[in-house]
């Protein structure tokens, strides 16, 4: 057993949230158009909640914000910065993978499937990025794990295996575990789809309290009446494009756009 050490610093403070801009970005999956010209600007503390149906080009969006991949037209910006490319005589090159490593860490990911690490307990898998990455000497680490396991109610698993939880209980892990590299825009993809009905509240009410601590939200999910509770900015996505977006009491429950009535009349 690890004694945490005392005298190691409090968890710093929350991160500054950062602003995402995609910038007509075009993706294909060979002859197939996933993306089509997407233009995306989140501000800095911003919550977006993304609907649309299965194949739209949700999970491809989020995937090209993270640079797990290029698009093959248009960019992504954090912060101001290109993700993946410098400015080089007017050109786009490619950054280093060390840069783009750095900038990923700035962005935290949560999937549908938790992806937690099996073999490791609950505090090492919330701990291990940091240590990883240099970032925090392993004390600091899991005492920095410890705070933000707190945040997400499941202090008292710390010693726990992944196995002996819940999928609620696992998937608040994961949250823990991307807020561990303290990034400035977490993205969800479907946080709450692998999840039994009644474990659905506890993951969202985690979600809802880091939307109130002002990080930058992106939220891909089915839950509508987590949207209209959370959302600054819903957006509609179909056929790869975004249809329209706007504050959830217009696109929730004005929708302009036939494709978003169609949507909604199926999902709510
Ligand atoms: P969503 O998340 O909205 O359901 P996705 O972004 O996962 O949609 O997928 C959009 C389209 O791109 C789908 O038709 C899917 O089959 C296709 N696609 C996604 N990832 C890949 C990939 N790695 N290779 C080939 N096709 C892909
Ligand atoms: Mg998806």
């Amino acid at each position: 057993m690890t004694v945490l050490n005392t005298e190691v610093p409090p968890a710093a403070e929350d991160p500054a949230p950062v602003g995402v801009e995609v910038h007509g970005v075009h993706k294909w999956y060979g002859a197939q158009h996933v993306l089509d010209g997407v233009d995306l600007t989140l501000a800095p503390g911003e919550v977006t909640v993304v609907i649309g149906p299965s194949g739209s080009g949700k999970s491809t969006l989020l995937r090209v914000i993270n640079h797990l991949e290029q698009p093959q037209r248009g960019h992504v910006s954090l912060g101001g910065e290109p993700i993946g490319v410098r400015r080089h005589r007017g050109r786009l090159k490619e950054l280093s993978e060390r840069r783009i490593l750095a900038q990923r860490s700035r962005i935290g990911f949560v999937f549908q499937n938790f992806n937690l690490f099996p073999h490791l307990t609950v505090l090492d898998n919330v701990a291990a990025a940091p240590v990883a990455t240099g970032r925090l000497r392993r004390p600091e680490a899991q005492r920095l794990a410890l705070d933000l396991l707190e945040r997400v109610g499941l202090a008292e698993k710390a010693s726990a295996y992944p196995r002996q939880l819940s999928g609620g209980q696992q998937q608040r892990v994961a949250i823990a575990r991307a807020l561990a590299l303290r990034p400035g825009v977490i993205l969800f993809d479907e946080p709450t789809s692998a999840l039994d009905p009644e474990l659905v509240g506890e993951v969202l009410a985690v979600i809802k309290d880091l939307a109130a601590g002002g990080t930058t939200l992106v939220v891909v999910t089915h839950e509508i009446g987590f949207a209209r509770e959370v959302a600054d900015r819903v957006v509609f996505m179909d056929g790869g494009r975004i249809l329209e977006q706007g504050p959830p009491g217009e696109v929730l429950d004005r929708p302009r756009h036939p494709r978003t009535r169609e949507f909604l009349s199926r999902v709510l």
